[in-house]
């Protein structure tokens, strides 16, 4: 079955857009949104905020599309692009709609006039194929969503925090002529490109650009293609193929080594670290990260049946990585 076929024949859809044209009163248009949700099978984390709209959702197949075509049918969002995965049930537990003073948890005023040109998945794919020693290939994503899927020959910065992308970024300085080197910039779903690379533009590089729709869009037009792995998504699936195509593992179980990616919360509830781990050391560890925690105070009792518990409402990054926080891709 293709994947339009299984769009078409899905229950449900899951949804990943995000527009970064300004609004005036977010507040109202948080209402707005609540207004015509009200009665709709949908669920999701929709940020709204000065700086636009950062939405990842789901619903029943109708409930989806009445959703897009009441975007559409909206002078502003007229040409709104919205990535659509078929599924078979909700991707989150409730619907927030949620202002964010930052779309990604920063306080750098980022300037949008500055964003490098988004190229197509196509496009993206021959320049993957015509690389050289002067094209660097970045992955502006956290460490926990590399580790099961990336594009062959990429680099993570080596950054905690968003706000360490301005030191990455002068330390890449040392390493490449910023007027020659030619940056490739990818994310998810496209949003974290839109903040990090006037960023580099603004501190000299010259020749950056950023993959039209992330991941996600690749994924869906250009398959596998060059990819290795799989995908982490903010939602109830957490590690997803990007095509139809067969795709392999990458990540290791963090005990053992043994290939696995299954990502888990630490069943202490103090501790709740997101690690990839294989069923027999998650049984061993009752759902622990490490022996230390089984001995903690607040412990989740660890059900074999069921140990895929995804992060809903508690999820470790989000305190710590103000990066994977706001950007909830
Ligand atoms: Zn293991
Ligand atoms: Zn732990």
């Amino acid at each position: 079955m293709s994947l339009q076929e299984k769009i078409d024949q899905a229950s449900h859809w899951v949804l990943a857009y995000y527009s970064v044209k300004s609004i005036q009163d977010p507040h109202a248009e948080i209402t707005r949104h609540k207004d015509f949700f009200e009665n709709l099978e949908v669920a999701g984390r929709i940020y709204i905020s000065e700086q636009g709209i950062n939405g990842q959702m789901s619903g029943t197949r109708e409930a989806a599309q009445k959703y897009m075509d009441w975007m559409h049918s909206r002078e502003e969002y007229a040409d709104q692009v919205f990535k659509i995965h078929p599924w078979s049930a909700q991707a989150f537990e409730r619907m927030t709609v949620k202002y964010r003073e930052s779309l990604l948890g920063t306080d750098e005023a980022v300037n949008f006039d500055a964003v490098a040109p988004h190229v197509s998945p196509a496009e993206w794919r021959r320049m993957l194929e015509e690389r050289d020693d002067n094209t660097i290939l970045i992955d502006v994503r956290n460490k926990y969503e590399w580790d099961v899927g990336h594009f062959e020959g990429s680099e993570l910065p080596d950054c905690d925090t968003f706000r360490d992308f301005p030191k990455y970024i002068e330390e890449l300085k040392d390493r490449v002529d910023p007027k020659k080197a030619k940056v490739m910039m990818c994310c998810t779903g496209g949003i974290r490109c839109e903040f990090f690379s006037p960023m580099m533009r603004e501190r000299g590089f010259e020749n950056v650009y950023q993959l039209e729709g992330g991941i996600i869009n690749y994924g869906l037009q250009e398959g596998n293609e060059h990819w290795d792995g799989k995908l982490f998504v903010f939602d109830d699936r957490m590690v997803v193929p990007i095509s139809d195509d067969e795709a392999n593992c990458i990540g290791q179980c963090h005990q053992c080594g043994t290939s696995s990616d299954h990502y888990y919360n630490c069943a202490n509830m103090d501790c709740n670290h997101l690690f990839l781990s294989c069923q027999k050391c998650l049984a061993e560890l009752k759902g622990c990260c490490k022996e230390e925690c089984t001995e903690a105070a607040r412990v989740r009792p660890f059900e074999h049946q069921n140990p895929h518990k995804p992060f809903r409402r508690k999820h470790v990054y989000a305190k710590e990585d103000p990066r994977s926080a706001s950007f909830g891709e």
